[in-house]
Parts: structure tokens; C-alpha cells; sequence
């Protein structure tokens, strides 16, 4: 069955490339309304902004969602992939500024918020994405593709001259809350002489090493109180592409698999894939499709309750 929130829950923090505040809460919606934004700090026109793959204004740093009246909201993909990880199809999230709280650069308190609140079934069958044929998008060096699978499955390989960083790879079934496990509390990161780069196109404004970002700087590692995983760089690009799949309006069966892909290809290769004919087919989830869905089979005792640090 679809699910939303059973209460409403809010976060409020500073946006990563604005630096600005923000109060963001996720209410409770019906059934067949997917994920939507609305900006409440703006009275007039339309201020809805549907969180939906041809929203996005693409960008490199962070995916940006812009109405057709020029109302936007920005890095979205954090949320996305904590709602689509645990599970809940329909929500109505309104935020009073133009960028998503980056909290402490991952999703876990986007997760832990969710699931502390717990979900609500809405007696409608999951309606979801099944990929058919394969689709494949690439630029001169990175690329990204679709699958067909029986659940969804995420590939990533990343590759960074950064000695701190190298090349990683990982392969995940977001089954049985996998998500919330092994995705969900690892930070966005960058390399420290990227910050400069970013600053003076007034981008990663809110931006603060450590706190809410790992930042890279040859030998040494920002992390605060150190990385969460050894290969926290590439998790969390995994649970980037996961927010940013989210954006095809509902789940998705099919095993995605990037190659040093950002926000921009992964957008690309849904447009794609929504251009291709029959490459997608929507279906309705039986119990034995639905018990394959990301959120399934999430266990509360398995999410990351606070930093954690490799030994
Ligand atoms: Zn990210």
C-alpha cells in the first residue's frame, strides 16, 4: 500500500549553497499526490513546485527544482532519497526559503525524523516505474544507466585523483531498508580546492568542513569526529542518485548504475529513459513486488542513531 507521514514533522537549518535559513516541514498527503514543494515564504502566484524529474533546472552541485512561474526550491536530493528510502509515497513539504535545511550533509535526520514520526497507509496499491529495456546516457567521462531488475539496485564508481578519496565502488539492493543502514548517514563531500571554485560563484555559501560537509585537502580529512564509513564519498553519491531517481514520481524497478555520474546525468538519463518509447511501463504493485520496494522491511534499531566513525 502507498504511505505518507502520520504526522508532520519539521527540520530547520541552513541551505549548502545559499547559506540561508530555512524551516522545512513535511506534511502528511493522499494517495496518487506524490512528492510535492511549496515555498511559503512567497505569497503570491504559484508556489507549487512538484518534485518531479522535468522540474529540474539542471545544475551540477545539486539538484534544483524550478516551477513554470520561476518559483524554485533547491537541493532537494537529500529529502528525496530519505522519503523514497523509507518508503513514503505522498507528502506535501513546505519550506519558507529557497533551499532544503543541509542538516548535517546526509540524510539521517531527514530518516530518523521520518521514522520517529512513523508512516500512514492509505489503502491504495504502490504504483511504480518498472524499467524494460536498458538505457544508457554518457559525456566524455562519466555515465549513468538503467536496468531491468526485479527491485532496485544501485552501482556507483567514483573516481578522484584526491588521494584521500581514490576509487571506490559499491553495489547495493535497496531492499529491506537497506538504505536507512548503509546509505543514509554518509555526507556529501568535496575537495578543498574546489571551495574556493564554488565560493566565488556563490555556491557552498552555507558550506562549514566537517559539519556539514566532508572536505578533502590531500592528506587531511575534514570529517568531524571522523569518516563514517571508509567509503563514505561513494555511499553517498549512491544516495544522491537514489533522491534523484525518486524524481520519476514513483518507485522504480530497474538496477541504476553510475559512472562518476552527478545530478545532471542522472536527470538526463530519466528524460531519457521518459523518451524512449518502451523503455518504462507503469505497474501496480502486488504484496510480492511491494515487499521489494526500498522502504520495506525498515527496521527502527538499524538507522544510524548518531555519528559513527570508522574504527
Ligand atoms: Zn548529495
Amino acid at each position: 500500500m502507498q504511505n505518507t507521514l502520520k504526522a508532520p514533522v519539521t527540520f530547520e537549518g541552513i541551505g549548502l549553497h545559499t547559506g540561508k535559513p530555512a524551516k522545512m516541514v513535511v506534511f502528511p498527503a493522499a494517495a496518487q499526490q506524490g512528492i510535492s514543494f511549496k515555498r511559503s515564504d512567497i505569497a503570491l502566484g504559484d508556489t507549487v513546485v512538484p518534485a518531479r524529474w522535468d522540474m529540474v533546472e539542471r545544475t551540477a552541485l545539486c539538484t534544483r527544482l524550478v516551477n513554470k512561474a520561476g518559483v524554485a526550491v533547491s537541493t532537494v536530493e537529500h529529502i528525496m532519497a530519505a522519503l523514497a528510502g523509507c518508503g513514503v509515497h505522498n507528502a506535501r513539504i513546505e519550506i519558507d526559503g529557497p533551499e532544503v535545511p543541509i542538516m548535517d550533509g546526509s540524510s539521517a535526520q531527514f530518516v530518523r525524523g521520518i521514522m520517529a514520526t512513523g508512516l500512514q497507509r492509505l489503502g491504495v496499491p504502490v504504483r511504480a516505474w518498472e524499467i524494460v529495456k536498458p538505457v544508457l546516457v554518457e559525456t566524455r567521462d562519466a555515465r549513468a544507466m538503467l536496468m531491468p531488475c526485479d527491485r532496485l539496485k544501485i552501482t556507483f564508481n567514483i573516481e578522484f585523483a584526491e588521494q584521500g578519496i581514490g576509487s571506490q565502488s559499491r553495489e547495493l539492493d535497496l531492499r529491506n531498508g537497506a538504505f536507512a543502514r548503509e546509505l543514509c548517514d554518509s555526507r556529501t563531500f568535496c575537495r578543498r580546492v574546489d571551495v574556493e571554485t564554488m565560493q566565488s560563484n556563490g555556491l557552498a555559501l552555507g558550506g562549514v568542513p566537517g559539519e556539514n560537509a566532508v572536505v578533502f585537502d590531500g592528506p587531511v580529512v575534514h570529517a568531524g569526529s571522523g569518516l563514517r564509513h571508509a567509503d563514505e564519498p561513494v555511499r553517498h553519491k549512491m544516495l544522491d542518485a537514489l533522491g534523484d531517481l525518486a524524481l520519476a514520481g514513483l518507485p522504480i524497478f530497474g538496477h541504476y548504475i553510475g559512472d562518476k555520474a552527478g545530478h545532471s546525468l542522472t536527470n538526463t538519463l530519466l528524460r531519457a529513459v521518459f523518451a524512449e518509447p518502451g523503455a518504462v511501463r507503469e505497474v501496480t504493485c502486488d504484496p510480492v513486488r511491494t515487499a521489494r520496494l526500498p522502504g520495506q522491511g525498515l527496521v527502527w534499531s538499524e538507522i544510524p542513531k548518531d555519528v559513527r566513525r570508522v574504527a
